[in-house]
């Protein structure tokens, strides 16, 4: 059984981009991410100074914007409008969730398409469906590569991927992924009828519900790939995911952990984007 090591993979995406950004410096192009944080929500803080400190880490210049919780949707739309304009500015992120009297849709269209770096834009969205170049929503893209680079000898062209769960930012992006690496794609969601058998058959599994341990080893072909997107908390407050791990591990060819797996490869394919966005800003 090989153990996706989520931590290690995100490491060595962002080693090769503080590589390759050092490529950019040296042509006079630097990287630039603006974060925008409304209110004082503690989570979405400990994510905005992860991605801060990533975007250090990397060398790309971050620029950061913590608004008051009462800002008004006007205000925020004017700021996106401004930083779409920058010609300095090559990514805008506006960190989710945002207060309630704020239309997080209107919010995420105001964007520019190529500034998106979380692809959550329709533009983008359209872009994967059609196959053409844009920004993949992060986290799909994370459980690509943990896939391609933690199990190396494992094609997914062919294989039959089951993904629980149908969100617009974590089923439906990978189940356009997954189509886009061959595979043979079924999105189960709350109305599938025979989760079980559905799942049984498939070579890879995307858990992305948000159910802890749901995905038992009943529901897990042996020697499939296991990939656990869920984020949960137990009664005595410990992460885990969607996936019984202790049990699905025994029969599971490969498997993520929570946490460790997906979780640190969201930022390393944020961090991606951005790098992304700045060449195609500078071609
Ligand atoms: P979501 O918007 O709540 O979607 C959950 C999906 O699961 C829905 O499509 C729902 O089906 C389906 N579902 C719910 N109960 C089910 C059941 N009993 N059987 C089959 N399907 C069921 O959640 P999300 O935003 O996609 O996130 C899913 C999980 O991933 C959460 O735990 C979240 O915290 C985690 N997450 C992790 C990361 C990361 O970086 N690792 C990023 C994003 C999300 P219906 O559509 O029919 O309601």
């Amino acid at each position: 059984m090989t153990l996706i090591d989520g931590k290690a993979i995100s490491a060595q995406i962002k080693d090769e981009l503080k590589v390759k950004t050092g490529e950019l410096k040296d042509k006079g192009i630097e990287v630039t991410l603006a974060v925008i944080l409304v209110g004082e929500d503690p989570a979405s803080q400990v994510y905005v100074r992860n991605k801060k400190r990533a975007c250090e880490y990397i060398g790309y210049r971050s620029l950061s914007y913590e608004l008051p919780a009462d800002t008004t949707q006007e205000k925020l739309l004017e700021l996106v409008e401004e930083l779409n304009g920058r010609d300095d500015v090559d990514g805008i992120l506006v960190q989710m969730p945002l207060p309630k009297h704020i239309d997080e849709k209107a919010v995420i269209e105001a964007i520019s398409p190529d500034k998106d770096v979380d692809g959550f834009h329709p533009v983008n969205v359209g872009r994967l469906c059609i196959g053409e170049e844009g920004f993949v929503s992060c986290t799909p893209a994370g459980v690509i590569q943990l896939i391609k680079r933690g199990c190396p000898d494992f094609d997914i062209t062919g294989k039959e991927c089951v993904i629980v769960g149908r969100s617009n930012i974590v089923g439906k992006p990978m189940a356009l992924l997954m189509l886009r690496e061959n595979a043979t794609v079924t999105v189960a969601h709350s109305r599938t009828a025979d989760l079980k058998a559905v799942c049984k058959r498939a070579d890879i599994i995307i858990a992305a519900v948000g159910k802890a341990g749901m995905i038992t080893k009943d529901y897990v072909k042996e020697g499939a790939v296991v990939i656990d997107v869920g984020i949960n908390r137990t009664e005595d407050g410990k992460l885990c995911g969607d996936v019984k791990f202790d049990e699905v591990s025994e029969i599971a060819a490969a498997i993520t952990p929570v946490p460790g797996g997906v979780g640190p490869m969201t930022i390393a394919m944020l961090m991606n984007n951005c790098y992304e966005a700045a060449i195609r800003h500078n071609r």
